[in-house]
């Protein structure tokens, strides 16, 4: 292995002694967390190494990057688990076609328009793709996501396309206080998942990044999303 990414084990060995911290504390045994590396602008050496290291989930935000990278990503980790990508960033209508048979999942559903071209497509492609649909819990103008009050009806109508899945919900909430919008967040997992809606599973909480991940553990996350925790620093945002 290259003593070069060292740092990654180290970086590692922390979210998980984190993670496991949040967990012990706050949740119930047997509960699963899967911890995904986020690769905006880390070279695919660097992301290999997590994988080696047992890192199964690979979290993309850009269409262009991650075309540029995916045909150099080791398709399985050491004990042979396989590399799951999925779609974490904002996705225009226009790019669905490029990553629809590549992705397993796309996190940032937001609007029925890019639900249904989803739809539109894995139809084309004779499968059914999971999605998340992305909640703008804290309001912000500068991020994308539905607003809590918008959830329902977009869960509503993506319900009644056939070859899509709603598994759960997705945030990023604000950097500061986001305690009490992890809290908000979960009771709107909750209670989506309480209208029992059909063709719609409420699976994932896809919630916590490098600032708040143990945080998130503690308020039912099921999935958090890593970068700069696990690679270092990014030179652009
Ligand atoms: C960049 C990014 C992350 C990871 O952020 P870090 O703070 O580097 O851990 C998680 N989720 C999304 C949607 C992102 O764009």
């Amino acid at each position: 292995m290259e003593s070069n990414f060292r740092y990654i084990d180290e970086n590692l060995k922390i979210i998980c002694e984190n993670i496991n911290e949040a967990y012990e504390k706050y949740r119930k045994k047997g509960e699963k967390i899967r911890v995904m590396a986020v690769t905006k602008t880390v070279a695919p050496e660097a992301v290999n190494h997590a994988i080696s290291l047992g890192i199964d989930l690979l979290g993309e935000n850009r269409v262009q990057e991650y075309l540029s990278k995916a045909d150099y990503y080791a398709k399985q980790g050491a004990c042979g688990n396989p590399t799951e990508v999925q779609f974490i960033g904002h996705l225009q209508t226009n790019k669905v076609k490029y990553i629809i048979n590549s992705v397993s999942m796309i996190q940032s559903v937001d609007s029925v328009k890019l639900a249904a071209e989803i739809n539109r497509l894995a139809k084309a492609n004779d499968k059914v793709m999971d999605v998340l649909c992305e909640v703008n819990i804290g309001g912000e103008a500068s991020k994308s996501g539905v607003s809590p009050d918008e959830l329902y009806g977009l869960l509503e109508e993506v319900s009644e396309m056939r070859n899509i899945r709603v598994k759960g919900l997705m945030t990023i909430p604000p950097p500061s206080g986001s305690d009490v919008f992890l809290g908000r967040m979960q009771e709107l997992f909750r209670n989506a998942a309480d209208r029992n809606i059909r063709g719609v599973d409420m699976d994932v909480l896809s919630m916590g990044m490098t600032h708040d991940y143990a945080e998130a553990v503690k308020y039912g996350s099921t999935l958090v999303r890593i970068g700069t925790g696990l690679f270092g620093e990014r030179i652009y945002k």
